[in-house]
């Protein structure tokens, strides 16, 4: 499941001023290579480990050159794909970073656990969980993974009292109604770690990757979550999560 030579990583892209994935102003990294599947994915083409095979030692001389931009607790985001599956990279890039005195957050759906896992999470500073859906049948049908699996990641990230955000994109007809919003209420609300949720408009900006690439996009026909919308959804959030900053 790991990179076979574990001093280097495959990357599929990076953005260099990202502003949405953790505090501050972030030097983000795309790793190449997904298991999950969610219908709502606006990043299919990180699906496949293809991409840039980079060492540590490399990736670390290309975040340096934006670390004078690093203000307001800004660092770097480990996303993807899923970064989890390269954990063994992880494992000797993170400490580079740490050195370096720049905070790791970790963008993961939280689809794996295992020894090197847990030493990623116990290194990261921020973690972002994705929730994709409020139901075991849901998660299987709409991203081929887990609830059960993401909450024992949550489960393991409050028992090392790291700062969780979730997230989860609300989409037309699967998951956007007030009862949904409530039963993501019920999974998380007993968890101290989650300090912060942001509901995410379901977009159709992905669409034109999965025509290029050749995928079926199972959401073809599905319009953009209205802003109106999103704002309804997240004030039933607000006023049944106590504790949380919701966004
Ligand atoms: S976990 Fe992320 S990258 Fe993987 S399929 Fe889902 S949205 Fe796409």
């Amino acid at each position: 499941m790991n990179n076979v030579n574990k001093s280097t990583a495959i990357i599929s892209s990076y953005e260099s001023f990202a502003t949405l994935d953790g505090t501050g102003i972030r030097f983000e990294i795309f790793f190449a290579g997904c298991p999950l599947r969610c219908v709502c994915c606006h990043n299919p083409e990180t699906w496949e480990r293809k991409g840039e095979e980079i060492s540590a030692e490399d990736l670390l001389k290309k975040v340096l050159r934006y670390k004078p931009y690093f203000k307001n607790k800004g660092g770097v985001t480990l996303s993807g794909g899923e970064p989890l599956m390269q954990t063994s990279f992880l494992l000797n890039f993170i400490p580079l970073l740490k050195q370096n005195g720049i905070s790791v957050a970790l963008d993961t759906s939280g689809c794996v656990i295992n020894h090197d896992v847990l030493k990623v999470i116990e290194m990261c500073d921020l973690i972002l969980l994705d929730m994709k859906q409020n139901t075991e049948e849901k998660y299987k049908k709409y991203a081929r993974g887990s609830l059960e699996q993401t909450l024992k990641f949550l489960s393991v990230c409050e028992e090392k009292n790291k700062d969780v955000w979730i997230r989860t994109v609300m989409i037309p007809n699967i998951n956007n109604t007030k009862e949904d919003v409530i039963k993501f209420v019920e999974i998380v609300k007993n968890f101290k770690c989650v300090k912060k949720y942001d509901l995410l408009a379901f977009h159709t900006m992905g669409f034109s990757k999965y025509e290029k690439l050749g995928i079926e996009n199972p959401l073809l026909n599905t319009k953009d979550l209205k802003i109106e919308e999103l704002k309804k959804l997240k004030n039933i959030l607000k006023a049944n999560l106590q504790n949380v900053i919701v966004q």
